[in-house]
């Protein structure tokens, strides 16, 4: 089975995956982009195929709105999960995935409140908002 391992950056948060992660979505939307930094790249996986490894306590949790919280160590402050109460993925930010991590990006999405910093040169596809708002362009 495909088997994927991360952490956060200092590394007193490591989780495992265990079978086949989806592909990389970005996702522009305003709390993204300020919880990260910039836009987030999260894959997904089902939340019963991730074992979190937190043997000191470090990962926390900010409920960014209602039923979504997201994770992040506390010790270095990378941002690590996006965890919505009601769905059976557990989001993870590709970022913290050690290589080679098997992903490809597949798409954009919250394109309607993505920065004006910043412009997209690819091909992929490209939505106003969630994963299930029409296409764009
Ligand atoms: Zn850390
Ligand atoms: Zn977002």
């Amino acid at each position: 089975m495909t088997e994927n391992k991360g952490s956060c950056l200092c590394g007193a948060v490591s989780f495992v995956t265990a079978g086949r992660l989806r592909g990389v979505v970005n996702c522009h939307c305003g709390q993204c982009r300020q919880f990260h930094g910039h836009f987030a790249a999260y894959t997904a996986i089902h939340r019963d195929a991730v074992t979190i490894a937190d043997p000191n306590d470090q990962l926390g949790w900010y409920d960014s709105s209602p039923g979504v919280r997201r994770g992040f160590c506390r010790q270095c402050g990378s941002s690590l999960f996006w965890d919505r109460q009601d769905s059976e993925l557990l989001r993870i930010a590709a970022g913290c995935i050690s290589a080679p991590t098997g992903l490809t990006t597949e798409g954009h999405i919250y394109m309607a409140d993505a920065g004006d910093y910043y412009r997209l040169q690819d091909e992929l596809p490209k939505r106003q908002q969630g994963l299930k708002s029409p296409l764009i362009e």
